[in-house]
Order: structure tokens, then C-alpha cells, then sequence
């Protein structure tokens, strides 16, 4: 991994995000990461996701976080029915990162896996969302929150994790790389982390050469679990008290993907399709 110093300057500040928990005291935006916004207002959002309650789907309010004023809920779509299988979904943890949330209306409009309970989470982190911003209200990552807990928004998610017991989990994020890629828990067969990569590729995916650091992925599209990376995951929990729901679901044996499209592509559709298609192929594949 290079070191922090031979990085280009945006890519040096992002990295940064991985050594605190605290980055900002505020939902601060990053203008220099290159991320192109994509068309998203969350009241719409909310109203529109919340449009799926009925005969297909519950909606719920697990939370509400409150900034400036106005309140804005964290909600979860659950699917109806019985199912053998339940598959997790979290849109928003990074609120600037806005494919993830915007392929949930696509995701639940193609749902049609009966045996699959799906649980989405959406968005995780809502005034990140409303800020174009990585923070919650109070500047934290959220996704640095897993070990103590310490923002509402990580505790909706445990509550959710304990509450749903899932058999997968799927984390949808973005990040300044060129194309998309996942990153893969322990518990994610590498004979299922191939076939999906392949099937986002099928769907028309551009997949990553290589990942936001410059390490190069095989396949490509591929950020695997190593021993190296479990290894600076315990310490950086350990010194830092950090760690991000990927590992906090490794530690509980279940697998779960991080998927990260490219936010410096302006075609909306591109970036969202990665999203919409990997919880398809994973749905497929758990039944
Ligand atoms: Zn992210």
C-alpha cells in the first residue's frame, strides 16, 4: 500500500477518513474528492420509499436524527411473507455516496426472490444524505462506529442486525476509484465473490482494475479478505476503536459485501446498476 505521502492529494485526504472516527463536527461536504452529485433530495427519497408500504413490503421508521431543526428518519423496508433466507441491506451509511440510495427504489420495484426475506435500511445515515456529506450531524463516520456505538445511527443498525439475524448482509457505498468493485468478509465464498463479479460484468458493470489505494485486483472487481487486511482490521479496533459494519459482521459469521461504484462517473444509470444488480445475483444465489 503506498504511503499517504505519494498520494495524490484527494485520494490522501480521503484516506484520512480511514484513521478517525471524528473527521468533522459537522456533516461537512469533501469538494476536492471529485464526486459528481447525482439528482437527490431526501424528503422525495422518503416519500417515495415510504410509497412501497403494502401488500408487498412494510415500511418502518427505526429511528429519527434530528439536525438544524428538522427531523429526518432512518427507515426499513422488510419484504412480507415467509422466507428461509434473510438478506441485509444498508443504503446511506456514507450520506454522499448517493447510487446506493437511489438504486433502492429499483432493487424493491424488481424484488421477486420469495424465499429470500429482504431488509433494507435506507437511508442509514439521513442528514449525510441531505448534506452531501460522509458525516452524521455531528461529524462522525459512521462507518468507523461498530465498535462503540456512540452515533444513533450505528445503534439502528445493530438493532437491526439482532433484530433480523441476516444470513448476508450487503453494503452499498461509493468510493473515487475509476469503476466498481466489492470488498468480501471472511465469510463470502471465493467461488460466489467470482460468480457475482461476473455477473455485474454480464449486467454491463465496467469492473475495477484497482481499488481507491492503487492495489490491484484480482479478478478484477475483487477486493477479497486476506489475513494481512483481518489483521489491520483488529488493530485498527483495538488502537483506535473503529470499525466498520464489513468487519463487525465478520466477527458475528456473517458474510457481507461492501460495494463501492465509482462517484466520479456522471452516468447516473452506470452507477447505479452495480447496486441494483448485486443484490439480485447475491438473492439468486442465497435461495
Ligand atoms: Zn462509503
Amino acid at each position: 500500500m503506498p504511503s499517504l505521502a505519494t498520494l495524490p492529494n484527494d485520494l490522501a485526504k480521503f484516506a484520512r477518513y480511514h484513521l478517525v472516527r471524528r473527521a468533522e463536527t459537522y456533516p461537512a461536504r469533501e469538494d476536492d474528492l471529485g464526486i459528481v452529485p447525482l439528482p437527490f433530495d431526501l424528503d422525495r427519497y422518503v416519500e417515495r420509499i415510504r410509497a412501497f408500504d403494502g401488500p408487498r413490503f412494510e415500511v418502518a421508521t427505526r429511528a429519527t436524527v434530528t439536525y438544524r431543526d428538522r427531523e429526518h428518519p432512518v427507515l426499513s423496508v422488510r419484504s412480507r411473507g415467509e422466507a428461509d433466507k434473510t438478506l441485509l441491506v444498508l443504503s446511506g451509511v456514507h450520506g454522499n455516496e448517493h447510487a446506493g440510495l437511489l438504486a433502492v427504489p429499483p432493487i424493491l420495484e424488481a424484488w421477486s426472490f420469495d424465499r429470500v426475506r429482504l431488509v433494507v435500511v435506507t437511508p442509514v445515515n439521513p442528514v449525510g444524505a441531505a448534506e452531501l456529506s460522509r458525516f452524521n450531524a455531528e461529524g462522525y463516520d459512521i462507518n468507523r462506529d461498530f465498535v462503540r456505538f456512540g452515533t444513533p445511527e450505528a445503534r439502528v443498525v445493530r438493532d437491526v442486525f439482532d433484530a433480523e439475524r441476516p444470513d448476508f448482509v450487503i453494503s452499498l457505498h461509493e468510493g473515487p476509484q475509476d469503476a466498481t468493485f466489492i470488498f468480501t468478509n471472511r465469510h463470502v465464498e471465493t467461488k460466489l465473490a467470482h460468480a457475482l463479479c461476473d455477473a455485474l460484468a454480464t449486467g454491463g458493470t465496467v469492473l475495477a482494475e484497482k481499488d481507491y489505494f492503487g492495489l490491484r485486483l484480482t479478478p478484477p472487481g475483487l477486493s477479497a479478505s486476506s489475513p494481512g487486511a483481518r489483521l489491520v482490521t483488529k488493530l485498527w479496533a483495538l488502537t483506535l476503536g473503529m470499525k466498520a459494519t464489513i468487519a463487525y459482521s465478520e466477527d458475528q459469521g456473517i458474510p457481507e459485501i461492501v460495494l463501492e461504484s465509482s462517484w466520479r462517473m456522471r452516468d447516473e444509470a452506470a452507477r447505479v446498476r452495480p447496486h441494483v444488480d448485486l443484490v439480485s445475483a447475491v438473492a439468486e444465489r442465497l435461495t
